[in-house]
């Protein structure tokens, strides 16, 4: 797993819910593939983490993340909340595999801002 911060004055227009993720356009010989990345974390002021796994084989995304450097320029979509938590929810469970545990536990952090500032809540990991 790899941590990449992104950072721009573009930063500060995204908005992004807990399990968000972003598109990235990522070199792939004389070509730009996307590839779907979950947000660590995010704040329009400092950056927008993500957290990438690696794996044997890996395609155009792990390469990228591999070859990265400081001051890599990288061109991303806006965020995309395909899911996210309910802060009704009475509990949340969170299930996944090594890639999923990015959004998850980025879910996970908000669902305990959400036990601590509301009761009764509780939350399973
Ligand atoms: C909504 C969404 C959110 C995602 N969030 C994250 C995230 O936060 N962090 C993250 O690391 N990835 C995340 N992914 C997966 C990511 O988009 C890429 O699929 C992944 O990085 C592999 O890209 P690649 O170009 O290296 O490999 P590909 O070109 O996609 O695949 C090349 C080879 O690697 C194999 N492979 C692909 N993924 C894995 C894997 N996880 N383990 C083992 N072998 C694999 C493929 O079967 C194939 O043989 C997310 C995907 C989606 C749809």
């Amino acid at each position: 797993m790899r941590e990449l911060r992104l950072q721009g004055p573009e930063l500060a227009r995204l908005r992004c819910s807990p399990g968000a993720h972003v598109t990235v356009s990522v070199p792939d010989e004389a070509v730009t593939v996307r590839r779907v990345y979950s947000v660590w974390d995010s704040d329009p002021v400092a950056a927008l983490r993500l957290r990438i796994a690696l794996h044997d084989g890996g395609g155009p995304g792990c390469a990228w993340v591999l070859a990265a450097r400081p001051g890599d320029e990288v061109t991303l979509e806006p965020p995309r909340s395909k899911i996210t938590i309910d802060p009704r929810a009475a509990y949340n469970l969170f299930v996944g595999d090594e890639t999923g545990a990015v959004p998850l536990l980025a879910m996970h952090a908000a669902a305990g801002m959400f036990v601590a500032s509301r009761a009764p809540h509780r939350h399973l990991a």
